[in-house]
């Protein structure tokens, strides 16, 4: 199977530390290391999730990598991947001042090669780099932000109000465009890369999941944001998402699922704040069952291991 996506976690969780916040990054796996060809899931982490990334791959001898890769492989719950950046994709070479070309390489990935960032809410560990990042954005070419109006109004808000931090939408210094995206249609988000959007109940805010399309091999990657299940919100925003998700699983169209799970099964379900816990995870992809996607072994072990409650 040829692959569709390139997809590099710069962070994969939600704190303490500052440098691994959710922010991934997705490429169409065949188009050129040319800008635009990168989106941003999320931004958490973005310019410390790259340099640590890059450290990794360009100075894998360098202390602080050593030390990074001692921390993968013992706590991390997703790798960096070594080989996140083409060697292509990088103009500054690392011959005669490595430390400089690490981050003159960060600071031209986040400029050119990112095209869009989709924000699944508007918590501070899915968004904090939009602001303390922005010091190298580039003037006068607003960097398209999308999300649901209910994020977008926060971050107007609370966060880009001249109070918080300096206004950065195109109302104020335009080093941001905010837009809305939602489930009705397709919009460009990097190179050959499309996205649509799905709201998620997160505690009580407004998350999303992202239903990113290849747009020259019609295949798709979900990512979904901070999510509660749908037995605790009593909503249907999840048993939707499965509902129009269904037929790309049937038709091995959807190549990648990517679901968050924040906390352990002891945790009390009054106290999951919007998130998920193992057992809760798999209910909610169990419920892709009356769509016919799980085909249930004869001895129904998968099932009886799932049916335990959370304490
Ligand atoms: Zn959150």
């Amino acid at each position: 199977m040829e692959p569709q996506f390139l997809v590099s976690a710069l962070g994969p969780r939600g704190g303490p530390f500052e440098d691994s916040c959710t922010c991934f990054l997705i490429k169409a796996y065949s188009e050129a290391w040319d800008d635009g060809c990168l989106a941003a899931l999320d931004a958490g982490s973005l310019l410390s999730g790259l340099r640590n990334g890059l450290l990794l791959q360009l100075l894998p001898n360098d202390p602080l990598a050593q030390l990074l890769k001692r921390g993968m492989s013992k706590a991390s719950p997703i790798r960096i991947d070594e080989n996140m950046i083409a060697d292509s994709a990088l103009p500054f070479k690392m011959d005669s001042s490595p430390t400089r070309a690490l981050y003159d390489n960060c600071i031209h990935i986040v400029r050119h090669l990112i095209k869009s960032f989709c924000i699944t809410h508007a918590h501070l560990d899915h968004i904090s780099a939009l602001a303390l990042c922005s010091p190298i954005f580039i003037p006068h070419s607003p960097k398209r932000v999308y999300s649901s109006q209910h994020s977008i109004d926060l971050l107007q808000k609370h966060i880009f109000n001249d109070s918080i931090w300096p206004d950065l939408t195109t109302s104020g210094t335009g080093l941001i465009s905010l837009h809305e995206i939602d489930s009705t249609s397709y919009i460009p988000i990097a190179n050959g890369l499309e996205a649509i959007a799905f709201p998620l109940s997160h505690g009580n805010v407004l998350s999303l999941g992202f239903l990113v399309r290849n747009s020259s091999s019609d295949t798709y990657a979900l990512f979904l944001g901070d999510m509660e299940a749908d037995s605790i919100s009593k909503k249907d925003y999840n048993s939707s998402l499965w509902k129009h998700v269904s037929p790309l699983i049937h038709a091995n169209k959807l190549r990648a699922l990517f679901m968050e799970c924040s906390y352990p099964d002891e945790r009390p379900s009054d106290c999951l704040f919007g998130h998920l816990t193992p057992t809760y995870a798999i209910q909610e992809l169990l419920s892709l069952r009356p769509f016919g996607v799980f085909h249930a072994r004869e001895d129904g072990r998968e099932w009886r291991n799932y049916t335990r409650g959370p304490h």
